[in-house]
């Protein structure tokens, strides 16, 4: 090597464009650096990528925590939280220490939610899987089918799982996966299998019942199978977390008739004003058991892998009020954001949010009417507001709910402002 080579490529001076010299003649050629500096910034990427995913189960989140997370997105429901929060903190404190090989094995803590529809049971599911950043997704039971039918099979669900994760089967295989409408899978006759068998529901719960207690699914890459030949795709679901969902509507009245309660739920016979008898069904709901369920049409097997069973209550009028207006992403913010775009600050009536929620409670689908009555309300302003300067205020009052009118639109005085203005203005 000449004294002015490159002391790493051993490429000469002229070979090169520059060379930096060290102490005690060694040099190092422009090239050089930039692969080093490559090698670096490489090594320093995958280096944070690792930590990222060793904090997300080094410190799992302690069940308080999650609560608390849970507050800032979902309203009420303090004894899901509560149950979900320890059972998701047991699941990931599982894996993350390891124990599969210790002497005493930590079954799994799959979740059943019951509870009234628009409750927040998926959103509860769903914000669970952003605190714990890990890749989530749902799935409608209703939508799979027995393997070899056409549909949705159930090997579709870890597909959308590995999709979500960009095909990284280590964070897929701790992802959290949503199966909605379990209880529209049951059996159509629980108490007596052997006269009429729903073949087809107690089909889908034993195809599901193979991923949620855990295999390796092999499915082909990229979710298709048009290229036979291609590498499978293994994914070993024994520490995906799975979380059912449904309304179990009727369950009650199985409930009601163990804990002897017969006569004091039906509509017809009771005397129960509907807000008490509500009251009564979410009673009930608390105390649902795995026989309950059994009775209902979910076959023992499955019961058995879902150990934690919680339920959400319907949803009263001022939850709804707060759906509207406190969560971080809540729909009014949404919308107050949408209107500060345009430069208009938009106000709800302490009565309108009032409406709103009534509205809501009428439609019984519990929170889910919310956003499209408000977004109704609103689609004549979202209509006029663009493009012009001169309004700077929109007052929805409860009338624009009720009666579908016209929100008030204000300009920088204080006055209304005459619809359809730009139009008459440009067409002039
Ligand atoms: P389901 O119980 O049928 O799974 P979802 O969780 O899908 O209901 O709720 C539908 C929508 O209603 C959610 O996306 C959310 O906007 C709203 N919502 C329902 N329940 C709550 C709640 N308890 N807190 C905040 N928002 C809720």
């Amino acid at each position: 090597m000449a004294p002015s080579d490159c002391s790493f490529c051993l490429r000469s001076e002229d070979e090169i464009e520059r060379l930096v010299a060290g102490p005690n003649g060694v040099f190092i050629c422009n090239e050089c650096i930039h692969l080093c500096a490559e090698i670096l910034i490489e090594e320093e990427a995958k280096a944070e990528q690792e930590s990222k995913r060793l904090l997300t189960f080094d410190r799992v989140p302690s069940p308080r925590e999650i609560v608390a997370r849970l507050d800032e997105y979902v309203v009420g429901q303090e004894h899901a939280k509560k149950v979900l929060s320890v059972a998701v903190y047991n699941h990931y404190k599982r894996i993350a220490s390891g124990q599969d090989n210790a002497d005493v094995e930590l079954q799994k803590s799959n979740i059943l939610l019951l509870g009234p529809t628009g409750c927040g049971k998926t959103l509860l599911a769903q914000t669970l899987a952003r605190i714990l950043d890990v890749p989530f997704t749902i799935a409608d039971a209703t939508s799979i089918t027995e393997a070899g039918y056409v549909g949705d099979d159930v090997e579709n669900i870890l597909v959308r799982l590995l999709q979500v994760a960009d095909w990284d089967t280590a964070r897929a295989a701790t992802g959290i996966i949503y199966i909605d409408e379990i209880d529209k899978i049951a059996r159509k006759s629980g108490d007596n299998p052997s006269i009429t068998r729903d073949v087809s529901g107690e089909g889908v719960q034993q195809g599901l019942l193979k991923i949620i207690e855990g295999t390796v699914a092999n499915i082909p890459p990229g979710g298709g199978r048009k290229h036979p030949q291609a590498e499978m795709v293994s994914l070993d679901t024994t520490h995906i977390l799975f979380i059912c969902g449904g309304a179990f509507n009727g369950i009650e009245e199985v409930i009601a008739r163990r804990v002897g309660a017969k006569g004091r739920l039906g509509f017809t016979q009771s005397a129960l004003a509907l807000p008490a008898l509500e009251k009564r069904r979410t009673q009930l709901l608390t105390q649902v058991t795995s026989e309950d369920l059994r009775q209902f049409g979910l076959i023992p097997e499955f019961i058995g892998r879902l150990p934690v069973i919680s339920s959400v209550h319907p949803l009263d009028k001022q939850a709804l009020i707060s759906i509207l207006t406190e969560p971080k992403n809540a729909i009014i913010r949404q919308f107050q954001r949408l209107f500060a775009l345009d430069g208009v600050e938009i106000h709800f009536t302490p009565e309108a949010l009032e409406v709103v929620a009534q509205e809501a409670m009428r439609q019984d689908t519990g929170a889910r009417g919310l956003r499209t009555i408000v977004e109704r309300t609103l689609l004549e302003a979202m209509y006029e507001i663009p493009g012009r300067q001169d309004i700077v205020r929109c007052v929805v009052n409860a009338d624009a709910i009720r009666h579908n009118a016209r929100p008030l639109l204000l300009n920088a005085q204080g006055n209304p402002v005459i619809w359809g203005q730009t139009l008459l203005a440009e067409s002039a």
